[in-house]
């Protein structure tokens, strides 16, 4: 049995829906089927989730929503019409729109609720037309499902008794056809995961039914090497590992939401990326253990955005419980850190530059400077970091004076260096300006030398 979860860019329009739809009916064992709001059509076009935030946004605001929601019902429309699909159901769509949008809920619940309409209305079409080509199918609400998430709207994680629900569909003989992105609280509230999160989504649904194998159609044919946008054409993976693809997600892999292999990696149920464009290539498979260790590193991520919180203080290694301090007033400030290398005498906290607000920069800066009394404290921005990843890559010599040429060829300074913790990524820091001619010159010696 597989589970087959289809994102934005599949279910965009009535043409990729029908391509979705064809890729179901080719193999019964696709019983499962997770589907996102429909994405962009092209570059400049707005996503629909981002439509619904809009409409939330302009209805909080008093200002002038029914133009936003005029928008979100006529690309509803449009996909209905091509599809010869009831216009009942476009009646359905809109009805719920103008419910949740009236509801007496607080701005946060029915922001998710708005949210949430985009894959409800997707998987409710995509269960239409499966069955008007003559399938058993079936729209499932997450609620339905079982899908249990906790009371953290825009951020909600999932509840372990969801797989145990979702392990009681398993013998199906329908094909059923599950939103993406949300769940509902025990006390019945619909929350969403995070951005990107219908990908979670079809994680959950593969661990609890215990699927042979996760299918991720996106729209690109596999996974590659390193960012398209950065080199030309990279040279596509055909395997990965969990470890390797998580690494590599978390820096700017944006093929998936970086959390959401974790329910299908704990179930050991292979994920394979496939593009709906080109369903009969191969694609990248996604396996807890790779054989054959030919090629140790599998690719090379980078990702910009980041912020240097720099700390020395003579004899920082005999004071006790300074690393905790330093800590605790992050945590304070609600501030979450990403690496913290150190040395002797210093502490470098390695911060995403998102959290920061000019305000909450110095309070940091003062609140270090007041409890701790170091010698130093400075905060930089505009830090890109890059992770070579692959498994074996630490039993493999070489390999960090490799990238390190690499970046000396490009005339790039390594702001940072850490290989402590991961064994399956090094990582190196630089200035983000230096980031394109960084990346170019590490794909040349990894991927392209012989
Ligand atoms: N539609 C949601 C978003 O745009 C979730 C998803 O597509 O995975 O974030």
């Amino acid at each position: 049995m597989k589970v087959a979860k289809f994102g934005g860019s599949s279910v965009a329009n009535a043409t990729q829906i029908k391509k979705v739809c064809s890729i179901i009916k080719e193999d019964i064992e696709r019983k499962f089927v997770v589907v996102s709001a429909p994405g962009k059509r092209y570059k400049e076009d707005t996503k629909m989730t981002d439509l619904l935030i809009k409409l939330g946004e302009a209805y909080y605001d008093n200002a002038d929503y029914e133009i936003i929601l005029y928008q979100i019902v006529e690309r509803f429309k449009e996909i209905i019409q091509e599809l010869a699909l009831p216009n009942s159901l476009l009646e359905e769509i809109q009805q719920t729109l103008l419910n949740v949008l009236h509801q007496k809920e607080n701005d946060a619940i029915k922001m998710d609720a708005l949210k949430s309409i985009g894959e409800d209305s997707s998987a409710k079409i995509v269960s239409a037309y499966l069955t008007n080509l003559g399938l058993h199918a079936r729209y499932m609400n997450p609620r339905d499902a079982g899908i249990l998430v906790s009371d953290e709207p825009g951020n909600a994680q999932i509840l372990p008794e969801s797989f145990e629900n979702l392990f009681l569909l398993r013998n199906t003989d329908e094909i059923i056809v599950i939103p993406g992105f949300f769940g509902y609280t025990n006390d019945g509230k619909l929350v969403t995961f995070s951005r990107g999160g219908s990908d979670i989504t079809g994680s959950i649904v593969a661990a609890g039914i215990r699927a042979d194998l996760y299918e991720n159609f996106t729209d690109v044919d596999s996974v590659y090497t390193v960012n398209p946008s950065i080199v030309d054409h990279p040279k596509e993976i055909r395997t990965l590992t969990y470890k390797e693809m998580r690494e590599l997600s978390y820096a700017g892999f944006s093929v998936f939401h970086d959390e959401a292999l974790i329910p299908a990696f704990k179930q050991r149920i292979p994920v394979a990326v496939k593009n709906t464009n080109n369903p009969h290539l191969p694609g990248t498979y996604i396996i807890a253990q790779k054989e054959e260790k030919d090629k140790c590193v599998v690719g090379i991520a980078s990702d910009t955005g980041f912020s240097t919180l720099y700390v020395s203080k003579y004899l920082m290694n005999r004071e006790l419980g300074f690393g905790r301090k330093l800590l605790e007033i992050l945590e304070d400030e609600a501030i979450s850190f990403e690496h913290v290398p150190s040395g002797i005498d210093d502490l470098s906290v390695i911060i995403r530059e998102r959290q920061f607000t000019p305000e909450k920069e110095v309070k940091v800066i003062n609140r270090i400077k007041q409890e701790l009394h170091p010698d130093t404290v400075t905060l930089q921005h505009g830090l890109a970091l890059i992770m070579i990843v692959g498994e074996g890559m630490m039993n493999t010599i070489g390999i960090a004076q490799k990238a390190t040429s690499a970046l000396t060829a490009a005339n790039v300074n390594i702001k940072m260096i850490n290989q402590g913790s991961s064994d399956v990524s090094m990582m190196f820091g630089i200035d983000a300006n230096d980031l394109n001619q960084a990346i170019q010159s590490l794909y040349g010696i990894f991927f392209e030398e012989k």
